[in-house]
């Protein structure tokens, strides 16, 4: 099969997932967005996945993704999301380079996008990683300090909060994944009451996991290997 009757089949087998999922659920397919991962995936093949009408695209990697999309940009409807861990001496290339960027965790890595942003004369979203299993060898923050990290993000004015994202343990039974990301969705109501301010967006859900994530409230699905393979 040519790689993009491969890929229109794949994203053809995602969308009816999340669409049983959502309905599962009694919710709107269309209110999740499939967040494209394209670590490791060549420039042409995202492309190819763009032509077959995706429009948000997650990297984990600045590097990476500047290699791959500073000199050959993403057409301008095309939306690039940073998912990985950031490195504050990476913040001002992140801050030109990416739509929105999902894995705010610490606040010295506020206080510098907030400088960079300003800089730059923009107003970027952001998403609060947060680690909810509580794993060491994890990224995001703990949840206890969630409500820290919102409010400098909600007093940084050049960032928007738009939600929340996790990452689910890797290696562990339904019942547990599915009881992290209702948690992720209880700290975020918790948190749009305490701070009386909206938090639409929850980031979560992987290959192995986006239907339990679409039917604990998933608004955005990060997906990589459904999509290219592994
Ligand atoms: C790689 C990655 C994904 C996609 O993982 P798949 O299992 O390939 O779908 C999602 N989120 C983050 C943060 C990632 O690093």
């Amino acid at each position: 099969m040519m790689e993009q009757d491969r890929l229109a089949a794949n994203l053809e087998q995602v969308r009816r997932r999340i669409a049983h999922a959502a309905e599962r659920a009694g919710r709107d397919p269309a209110a999740v967005k499939i967040v494209a991962v394209t670590k490791g995936v060549p420039r042409a093949t995202v492309q190819l996945a763009y032509n077959l009408g995706l429009r948000a695209f997650g990297e984990n990697r600045v590097q990476e993704a500047l290699q791959k999309f500073a000199v050959d940009p993403l057409p301008a409807e095309a939306e690039l999301h940073l998912i990985g861990y950031l490195q504050t001496n990476k913040v001002r290339h992140a801050v030109k380079l990416f739509a929105m960027i999902q894995s705010v965790d610490r606040i010295p890595l506020i206080q510098e996008l907030e400088r960079r942003a300003e800089r730059q004369g923009r107003r970027i979203p952001v998403l609060v990683q947060v680690n909810v299993a509580r794993e060491t060898q994890k990224h995001g923050c703990d949840p206890l300090q969630a409500a820290e990290i919102v409010r400098a993000v909600l007093e940084a004015p050049h960032l928007e909060l738009r939600g929340l994202m996790t990452i689910a343990p890797l290696s562990s039974c339904e019942t547990e994944i599915r009881r992290v990301f209702a948690a992720l969705r209880t700290l975020r109501d918790e948190l749009q009451d305490r701070f009386s301010y909206p938090l639409p967006e929850l980031s979560m859900g992987m290959t192995n996991d986006f239907e339990l994530a679409v039917e604990e409230g998933a608004t955005m699905v990060r997906i990589g290997r459904a999509l290219f393979g592994a």
